[in-house]
């Protein structure tokens, strides 16, 4: 599933494939993929707008349109599990089984949001009535924008309730970003359990999850970036790469930090497969 190394990733391409251009028409091809506000009016506002910047909150993705009449314009594409682009450099060029929307561009080449499993999406129009859709108002901080324990504190703890700390890290109302994967890592590089409740968190571990985070994202990034010509390749499918992680998908191995001599675990959180050492994470 994607979580927010593939999104950067993903906003990285389509800033370098198509920022500046003009898309000439946008089809949808599974009306479910535009549920959000219709196939027709999507199609309709994304007619002849240029796609000025591309930006990333979370797992979302945000498109700065050409304004109409005075307006400012939003594009937004959010994953789900299994979105990504593709990138055609040819007019006429074929969608794939799991495309579901095309982007056809003014310089005569596609762009491709692909969603197999058709929990992802695109709305397009007005800024505000988008970012409505988008539901911006209720996300968190972006996890890369945190800096530092207490910035990590005061995001972790801005909503009621004391959930276990992995749970909090994957509630995109309190940091946006992080998914299954990167908040397991992060646990790992903090020397905390995943159970372990949000207030029994000491300023030291905000402040290890800081720098855990912004480590496991960066390991992630290092690991991912596809090469020229190469399509993105998700951690989590386990394709083209090697196992970049230290806890993810490794159950039953020895855990690999220095002097531990734990073995890698793997149990169910909150109906999520969650990998942990039980020897250093407490
Ligand atoms: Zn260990």
């Amino acid at each position: 599933m994607p979580e927010l190394p593939e999104l950067e990733i993903a906003a990285l391409q389509l800033r370098a494939f198509c920022e500046g251009d003009v898309v000439t028409k946008a089809s949808v091809l599974r009306d479910r993929s535009a549920r959000a506000q219709g196939v027709k009016i999507f199609e309709e506002n994304m007619r002849g707008r240029t796609l000025e910047s591309v930006r990333r909150h979370g797992k979302n993705l945000f498109v700065d349109l050409s304004p109409v009449k005075n307006v400012e314009g939003l594009l937004w594409i959010h994953f789900g599990m299994s979105g990504k682009f593709a990138f055609a450099d040819k007019p006429k060029a074929e969608p794939s089984k799991s495309t579901r929307v095309v982007f056809d561009l003014k310089s005569e080449r596609r762009v491709f949001f692909e969603d197999a499993r058709l929990f992802g999406g695109v709305a397009a129009g007005d800024k505000e009535e988008v970012e409505k859709l988008a539901k911006v108002a209720a996300l968190g901080p972006d996890a890369l924008d945190l800096r530092g324990g207490k910035a990590w504190k005061r995001a972790l703890t801005s909503k009621k309730g004391d959930p276990e700390i992995k749970v909090a890290l994957m509630d995109q109302a309190r940091v946006a970003g992080l998914g299954n994967i990167q908040a397991a890592e992060a646990l790992y590089f903090a020397e905390r359990s995943p159970e372990a409740r949000l207030s029994s968190l000491t300023d030291e571990d905000y402040k290890r999850l800081a720098k855990g985070v912004r480590e496991t994202i960066k390991r992630t990034l290092d690991a991912t970036i596809p090469k020229e010509g190469e399509q993105v390749a998700y951690t989590s499918d386990g394709a083209h790469v090697e196992n970049p992680f230290r806890v993810y998908g490794r159950e039953g191995e020895t855990c690999g930090r220095r002097k531990c001599s734990g073995t890698i675990t793997r149990y169910v959180q909150a109906q999520r497969a969650t990998f942990y050492c039980p020897e250093c994470q407490s």
